[in-house]
């Protein structure tokens, strides 16, 4: 049976709302208002943010499908995009390994997990979880579109991009006046699309204000009570990878400034903090790439749609934290070195099957807590703070995505001037 990410996260988070009573904020307009004054008010905010998000799904599928098939076309060969295929992926590995190296010494400097006493946990409803292998291989099912119009109806990302590559590379294999027409088609879609994203850019910080407050209303400092030692673990490991890690990437493989980068990128960084959803920040990400940061739309367009799926260092640092944060409260000791591995390794796996959408980790978080021999249960204890570090970690996991397509970028226009001096000189 096939578990839909979207209605078991919906299942597990149908819980959450006895927790409600815990925060500060929702408990002083409750003393003045009343509790669905409070509920209310949040529930506002949260649909009138919503418009915002639908804007953005809005222009999502029919964005990536013009600017993958452009960039496509624009790379001109298949050995031309097997290069870059190797090198985002080889990028997304290493910054995924060292986003779980960074969570891994947090968590055992931290632990977390030995300094509470007693943490509530709470039900959380038992769903049918599904092995590692199968969730790699529905990722690879995905890649396989038996209905591509259905693909581009659910949207199903993965399946949406690997299609739209598959008939860029056959336009051009066909060539002629065929690869000029749906090269012209989809440039002119894209150029339509871009000029829609950027008016809708312009309403991000509207929209990011409505996001932001309707999470404060329903959750604020006193859901964080026992748990807060897990949550420093949790944002001191993610601020490293963002502020320490990635930016050395960013200055010595990019040749970047990280603070101008990060500028430009506020606006999708802001919608991905306050959404929670890399998929649906995947809009603004490409046009702050491209038309804020300056990147070819032949990099961005094939870097980003394939990071918003598969590249999430901060749900692979997050997830490494939590199931050793579970295994200290657990066992009441850290796990050794050997079953360490095998959280980074299952970490790793879990965050490519993730899918770019809110609390997509915790539910992934279920296959690591098996392969260790940790009781699914134990989710329970994390619940309560999961919203707040999923804003956290869909930052970072949309700052990486960004900063691959800088050093991409970069490692291409290298590569270009090689090939262009030694043409020269075989020339002379
Ligand atoms: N919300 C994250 C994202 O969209 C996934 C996760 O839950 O970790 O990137």
């Amino acid at each position: 049976r096939t578990v839909d990410p979207v209605s078991q996260a919906e299942g597990v988070f149908a819980s959450i709302d006895t927790l409600e009573t815990a925060d500060p904020v929702a408990v002083r307009i409750y003393l003045t208002h009343g509790k669905s004054t409070a509920k209310r008010i949040g529930d506002w905010f949260a649909r009138l943010g919503g418009l915002f998000l639908r804007m953005l799904q809005m222009v999502a599928v029919p964005l990536i499908v013009t600017s993958l098939t452009t960039g496509v076309i624009g790379l001109g060969s298949s050995e031309g995009i097997g290069r870059m295929f190797r090198r985002t992926v080889l990028y997304y590995l290493a910054t995924s390994m060292l986003a779980i190296g960074t969570g891994l010494l947090a968590v055992n400097l931290v632990r977390p997990g030995l300094r509470v006493g007693q943490v509530e946990n709470v039900n959380v409803p038992s769903t049918e979880s599904e092995s590692l292998v199968d969730v790699l291989f529905h990722q690879l099912e995905a890649m396989i579109p038996a209905n591509p119009l259905g693909a581009f109806v659910s949207p199903n990302y993965l399946s949406i991009i690997a299609f739209t590559i598959a008939f860029a590379l056959f336009s051009i294999s066909v060539g002629g006046r065929t690869k000029e027409f749906v090269g012209d088609l989809a440039t002119a879609g894209f150029e339509v699309m871009m000029a829609m994203t950027m008016a809708i850019i312009r309403l991000a910080p509207i929209g990011v204000f409505f996001l932001i407050a309707a999470v404060t209303a329903t959750q604020g400092v006193g859901v964080f009570g026992s748990l807060a030692w897990y949550v420093v673990a949790v944002s001191l490991a993610l601020g490293c990878h963002a502020c320490v890690t990635l930016p050395l990437i960013l200055r010595f493989v990019a040749k970047r400034s990280p603070l101008e980068f990060a500028k430009q990128m506020s606006p999708a960084l802001l919608t991905a903090f306050s959404s929670a959803s890399s998929n649906g920040t995947l809009p603004l990400t490409m046009s702050s790439v491209e038309e804020r940061a300056g990147i070819s739309n032949r990099t961005g367009s094939f870097v980003l749609p394939l990071g918003a799926t598969i590249n999430m260092d901060g749900t692979a640092l997050y997830e490494a934290v939590a199931v050793l944060f579970i295994a200290q409260l657990h066992f009441g000791f850290n796990l050794p070195f050997s079953q360490q591995i095998i959280v980074a390794l299952t970490a790793l796996l879990a965050s490519v099957g993730a899918a770019g959408i809110p609390h997509a980790g915790l539910v992934m978080m279920s296959i690591i807590l098996h392969a260790v021999g940790l009781p699914i249960e134990m989710q329970g204890v994390i619940l309560a703070v999961d919203r707040v570090l999923d804003m956290a970690r869909t930052a970072v996991n949309v700052w990486s995505d960004s900063c691959g397509c800088a050093v991409i970028e970069t490692l291409e226009a290298r590569d270009a001037i090689n090939a262009s001096y030694r043409e020269q000189q075989l020339n002379s």
